[in-house]
């Protein structure tokens, strides 16, 4: 790709726009960086910097090209000032995909994106196959692409927001993980959500192949699909299946899950999902096997914390939505207070109740939707809303008794309260170890 001579926009300057503008500076454009807000670092001189930028500023603006970062909305005025009279209007997943050369392994889908991720790259390095993991996990595709030597192959995090702007991106192995509803802020229905991620398999044909769970309908796919799935079921044809702790691959068993370093019923799943990727990709099934015994789970992912007075601690700071805590709950084998919370997303947490009826003998609620969130549990277990996360802890130590799980799973984002799960979960991580 060349850019020369030519004018770029930048929308955003947070590490995605900041990778793609100096791609587009490599590449030979002029580079513009818009944000409405403040803009910090160290950038290159001959990228021009437009903090506090207005939609007004886009409308005057005829760039060639407008790279647009997944934080902002691709359908806002923001971002269809600058859109409006430009000769092209790209993500910076687009951007980036372009300009790579080598296999690219993409995994989408509403939880388990991440560790599935680490996991195809895992996998792939442990087979000399080598890979990074990028995207909306890790560095920004462009990145990636800016390196010296890009690696042979990318597990390629790909999340909704990135998908809304893509124009040729095509995968050679697309992971599908699941679907469940998540970010109603953004999108207007559920409908609208499911179409953005679909758009994954926009441009794949029959050379290209695609793992799902064997229960999703992917509507016209012309490529080849792998499936898996976690329920022993005779009538299904699944080349991956979980039963009673083992990992099955083509009817015979390939791995239990006791001699992996993940626990839980969504972790098989997703181990499934990225060891059919790794080895239509090439990796070696004992070289997965392998990678599997000494796989370090990313953090803030069901992570135990510490054992006190007979209670175990888990932060599970990513279950940022309801199907992410429901996984959590059901994954459980011990007594469970749950602690939820957070931003107000819009999500109908009803469905909740059944599972949590099953797996909780306590929850404590807090932050912006904690009262709400009381008024729905308290149906099925004794509930407390409390404000902060100390306050939500110390009293999920008092409703504990010994042998039960105090599981750290907000279910919404952190933003009322925090700026990410990171953040979030590492208060969450230092009050569990200030207990006495
Ligand atoms: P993502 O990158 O899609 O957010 P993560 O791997 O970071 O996915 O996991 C996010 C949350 O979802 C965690 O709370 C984890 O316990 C839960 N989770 C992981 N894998 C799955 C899965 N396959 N199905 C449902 N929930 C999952």
């Amino acid at each position: 790709m060349h850019l020369d001579g030519q004018t770029v926009a930048i929308l955003g300057a947070g590490r995605s726009g900041r990778a793609a503008a100096e791609l587009c500076l490599r590449l030979g454009a002029k580079v513009t960086v818009y944000d409405t807000g403040t803009i910090v670092g160290d950038w290159p001189e001959a990228i021009t910097l437009t903090p506090n930028a207005t939609p007004e500023m886009g409308k005057e603006t005829r760039a060639d090209l407008v790279v647009v970062s997944p934080g902002i909305e691709t359908a806002g005025d923001f971002a269809q000032a600058f859109a409006e009279g430009s000769g092209g209007f790209i993500g910076e997943l687009e951007l980036g995909f372009l300009n790579y050369r080598g296999l690219v392994v993409a995994i989408t889908g509403t939880n388990g994106k991440t560790t599935t991720t680490e996991l195809v790259s895992a996998f792939l390095n442990e087979s000399g196959i080598s890979c990074l993991p990028c995207g909306n996990h890790g560095r920004p595709l462009c990145d990636v692409v800016l390196d010296d030597e890009p690696p042979e192959s990318i597990a390629l995090e790909v999340s909704s927001f990135q998908l809304e702007t893509i124009e040729t991106f095509r995968p050679d192995i697309a992971i599908w993980l699941n679907f469940a509803p998540d970010h109603m802020d953004r999108y207007a229905t559920i409908e609208e959500y499911r179409a953005a991620k679909m758009r994954i398999f926009e441009n794949m044909t029959e050379d290209q192949a695609i793992i799902a769970r064997s229960e999703e309908d992917l509507e016209s796919i012309k490529s080849k699909v792998i499936r898996f799935m976690s329920e022993w079921d005779d009538e299904a044809d699944a080349e991956y299946l979980f039963k009673d702790g083992l990992i099955y691959r083509a009817g015979v068993p390939f791995v239990s899950l006791e001699d992996t370093t993940l626990r839980g019923l969504h972790n098989a799943e997703n181990i499934m999902a990225a060891t059919a990727a790794a080895h239509e990709a090439g990796a070696d099934l004992e070289k997965i096997k392998e990678s599997l015994k000494s796989f370090v789970p990313p953090p803030h992912r069901c992570e135990l914390i510490r054992t006190l007075d007979g209670v175990e601690y888990l932060n599970d700071s990513k279950a940022t939505n309801l199907h992410a805590l429901e996984a959590a709950l059901r994954s459980q084998l011990r007594p469970v207070v749950l602690i939820a919370g957070g931003k107000d997303k819009g999500l109908d947490y009803q469905p909740l109740t059944g599972i949590l009826g099953e797996k909780a003998v306590a929850s404590v609620t807090f932050g912006q939707i904690g009262q709400s969130l009381a008024k729905v549990f308290s149906s099925v277990v004794e509930t407390r809303p409390v404000e902060t996360l100390e306050e939500a802890v110390l009293a999920a130590r008092e409703l504990a008794p010994p042998g039960s799980t105090v599981l750290f799973s907000p279910g919404t984002s952190s933003f009322d309260q925090f700026s990410s799960y990171v953040e979030r979960g590492d208060a969450f991580r230092e009050i569990v170890k200030q207990l006495k």
